[in-house]
C-alpha cells in the first residue's frame, strides 16, 4: 500500500499562507476557503458543512453523494485504491474489502 495521503497532502494554503487542517479539503481560514490542490478535481464532494468521517470519526468537509462523510486524506486514499468510481460511488472492490474486514476473526 502506498503511503496514506495523510502524510503527503499539501500543508500550506497557497492563497492565504495558513496551514491546512489535515482532515479538511478546504482552507480553514473563513476569509479564504480555498480548496486544496488535491481536491480541485473533486470539488463536487467538498461541502460547506462539516460532518464526521464514517471510518475515523474525525471532522471533515468531504461528503460522498450517498451522504457518507470521509476524512479528506481517506477520501483520496479510497479513490486511489479504486474504492470509489468516477461518480464517487463505492465500487465492488470496496464492498469486497469491507466484507473481508467484517469477516476477519479477532
Ligand atoms: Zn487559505
Amino acid at each position: 500500500m502506498p503511503k496514506s495521503y495523510e502524510f503527503t497532502m499539501s500543508r500550506e494554503c497557497s492563497k492565504c499562507g495558513d496551514l491546512f487542517s489535515i482532515g479538511f479539503a478546504r482552507c480553514d481560514n473563513p476569509s479564504c476557503g480555498k480548496v486544496r490542490p488535491e481536491f480541485t478535481k473533486h470539488e463536487k464532494v467538498v461541502t460547506k458543512d462539516r460532518g464526521t468521517c464514517i471510518w475515523s470519526g474525525r471532522n471533515t468537509d468531504v461528503r460522498l453523494p450517498n451522504g457518507d462523510w470521509l476524512w479528506a486524506p481517506y477520501f483520496l486514499d479510497a479513490l486511489r485504491a479504486g474504492w470509489l468510481d468516477a461518480n464517487y460511488q463505492y465500487t465492488p472492490q470496496y464492498l469486497a474489502a469491507k466484507a473481508r474486514k467484517k469477516g476477519r476473526k479477532t
